[in-house]
């Protein structure tokens, strides 16, 4: 096998390539008519009423903290086996983080355990949480609504693994990931190993109108652009008119700044890139779908494996998990032959950042155990059936040999 096979990649078509040349040649570089179309086409695909178009998925992630008005000193909930952008924006404002153990059936925020700790302190202690659809796999939101209203917290969703996943509700309906049923706030990412790639992106949903307009406003430096907005007077807008008799409407250049906002703006050949990318979301769940049932089927039974994703209903498989036996020789037996699996993740409450607030090994059991034996495989759609048999004969021969 030649080419060397890494656990993820993107996938551009000439069509994308169109997409993209196309606005480069209209009139707009950066914020122009893409967006919102983009915007338009992804609150459609997860069923969401709103959607906002950012830079990354870290940027959505700093946009809903403050949108949330975390505060420091708030503390905030969320997994460890997820990446640290997660948590980190909680720290950019100032907040703390709490990290509870995962499931170790799903890999997901045990509900269990973020129940533990706001029954143990006193109500208000926590303002928020933060689940993660680790892998694609879909967290019952749900559940963590009714824990959500129970202490008054807020729900931002980070569904960067799972565009097009969902969860079967307690009434058997889909709730697709980031359809703000449940969650207040869902943040997306179009970073290349994500299901959709723009190089870099990011995307806000939410059904929340105050909120909504919240985002598109932080995204712009805080700045308003509305004369029913404004809080100076016409009369200030037009330069303080002497003797004035009184200007009642505001200059066509006026604008004010009412928050600290960022520039935090997706560019239009972005978005077109995306929008072009979003026609195959679904085509590529369908065969990552595929590609996971291979990989259940081969290896269920074998006494290496000590869990794996499994094949489940709704989810988007962004990763395809292995735990395994020794994990550290199938990992570089692997890289020898030219396959590239990942670990996700290094538990991020034992990042040196996180230890310096005082988190450490034995704080999280499950977390940790999964961390020694877990891999991650080659899932993505133009994985070749030939390279995914290859895959699996390498990991069979790297044990029975
Ligand atoms: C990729 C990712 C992010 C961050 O997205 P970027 O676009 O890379 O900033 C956040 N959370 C999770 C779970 C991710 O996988």
């Amino acid at each position: 096998m030649k080419n060397p096979i890494p656990y993820g990649r993107q996938n551009i078509t000439e069509e994308d390539i169109e997409a993209v040349v196309n606005t480069l040649k209209s009139d707009y570089l950066t914020q122009g008519p893409r967006i919102a179309e983009f915007e338009d086409d992804f609150s459609d695909y997860v069923g969401s009423k709103y959607a906002v178009a950012v830079s990354n998925g870290t940027a959505a992630l700093h946009l809903c903290a403050i949108a949330l008005n975390i505060r420091p000193g708030d503390k905030v909930i969320t997994t460890s086996i997820t990446f640290a952008a997660s948590a980190n924006c909680v720290r950019y404002c100032g907040g703390e983080v709490v990290f509870a153990d995962i499931d170790p059936e799903t890999y997901l925020l045990d509900i269990n355990k973020v129940r533990e700790l706001l029954e143990n302190a006193p109500q208000g202690t926590y303002k928020g949480v933060i689940p993660v659809d680790f892998a694609g796999r879909a967290v019952n939101l749900q559940e963590f609504k009714q824990l959500a209203e129970e202490y008054d917290l807020w729900i931002i969703e980070d569904s960067c693994h799972a565009p097009g996943g969902y969860f079967i509700d307690s009434k058997d309906q889909k709730q697709l990931c980031g359809n703000g049923e449940f969650a207040d706030l869902a943040i997306f990412s179009f970073h290349p190993v994500k299901h959709i790639a723009s190089g870099e992106g990011g995307m806000i949903t939410t059904n929340d109108k105050k909120l909504y307009e919240k985002l598109l406003q932080l995204r712009t430096h805080g700045i308003v652009k509305d004369d029913n907005k404004y809080i100076n007077t016409p009369d200030f807008a037009n330069g303080f008119t002497v003797n004035s008799s009184v200007d009642e409407t505001y200059p066509a250049w006026y604008m004010e700044m009412h928050d600290l906002g960022y520039n935090y703006r997706l560019t239009d050949f972005q978005a077109a890139l995306a929008s072009s990318q979003l026609k195959r979301a679904d085509e590529g769940l369908e065969k990552r779908s595929v590609i996971a049932s291979r990989y259940q089927e081969a290896f269920k039974n074998k006494y290496f494996i000590k869990g794996q994703s499994g094949v489940i209903d709704g989810h988007a498989y962004h990763l395809y998990v292995l735990e395994v036996e020794d994990r550290l020789g199938l990992y570089n037996y692997l890289r020898e032959n030219q396959i590239f699996s990942q670990i996700h993740y290094i538990p991020c409450h034992l990042m040196p950042y996180y230890r310096e607030f005082g988190w450490k090994e034995g704080d999280l059991p499950v977390a940790e155990k999964y961390y020694k034996t877990c891999i991650s495989l080659p899932i993505y759609p133009t994985l070749l059936k030939e390279e995914q048999e290859y895959v699996i004969e390498k990991i069979n021969s790297f044990y029975e040999d």
